[in-house]
């Protein structure tokens, strides 16, 4: 085949991507504008994945000004419009995911710190340090968990849902980004879930766990709960100084 003859048959599908969308992007330029090759049929799916956006993180695609699903075959000469959660449009979505009865999560190896944080505010976070991504996955899936991850190609993996794109590498940031992204203000409950296990804490008398204390905790604590799962002990004051002034500041609903 004549060279010229095979690129007149190679063409470009444009892709808007709108919110911050725009910068998840690896190739969208100022205006969140990307051009992506189509030489040959590809989903739409795998061209917005292209430009580095799992599709975890899209709520609406339009082709044409039609909402499509992400298994929409694009051509060359369409035009894509990428949008996130929370930019309401009042058109029907093809992609938006079931929503899940309450926000629970599962969070890959690198998060560990991020998953104590979630469990100390009281949230369901799984969280193992030596989950491979197809473990994760199945999790996510199996029992509806939120993913959290920073690792894009996880959340590009076509079984998976509902998962979400950690922005920031920087532990308290990543906490206030999940609480805003899934709107947790309001229900952050701390001292009810193990930051070890996940496992549940429930009120455990004093005088069954009296032995267990340093003479400090001893004399200034009365009110202690302990982990279902593990046995580890807590009370008020017994996280981090950092961390409640973490809980006070989530509570305010400041972020
Ligand atoms: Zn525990």
């Amino acid at each position: 085949m004549e060279r010229r003859t095979l690129i007149g048959m190679l063409g470009h599908t444009t892709i808007r991507f709108y919110g911050d969308l725009a910068e998840v992007a690896w190739d969208a330029d100022r205006d969140g504008l990307a051009r992506v090759p189509v030489d040959r049929p590809r989903s739409v799916k795998d061209a917005i994945e292209s430009c580095g956006v799992p599709h975890t993180e899209v709520d609406l695609v339009l082709v044409n000004g039609t909402s499509v699903d992400f298994g929409h075959a694009v051509t060359a000469g369409d035009r894509v419009a990428v949008y996130p959660l929370f930019v309401n449009l009042d058109v029907p979505s093809m992609v938006r995911p079931d929503p899940l009865d309450e926000e629970r999560f599962v969070l890959d190896v690198h998060l560990g710190r991020l998953a104590g944080r979630l469990r100390l505010l009281g949230f369901d976070a799984s969280y193992r340090n030596d989950a491979d991504d197809a473990d994760l996955a199945a999790e996510s899936v199996h029992d509806r968990r939120w993913l959290l991850t920073r690792d894009r190609g996880l959340l590009m993996r076509a079984s998976v849902v509902h998962g979400y794109l950690i922005r920031s590498d920087d532990p308290p940031l990543q906490v206030a980004e999940v609480m805003r992204r899934f709107e947790l203000y309001g229900k952050v409950e701390p001292l009810t879930r193990c930051a070890n296990c996940n496992g549940l804490l429930a009120p455990v008398p004093k005088a069954r766990i009296d032995h267990l204390l340093q003479p400090g905790t001893r004399r200034d604590h009365d009110v202690f709960v302990q982990c279902g799962s593990c046995g580890q002990l807590y009370w008020e004051g017994s996280h981090s100084g950092e961390l409640q002034a973490f809980v006070r500041h989530v509570r305010s609903g400041r972020d």
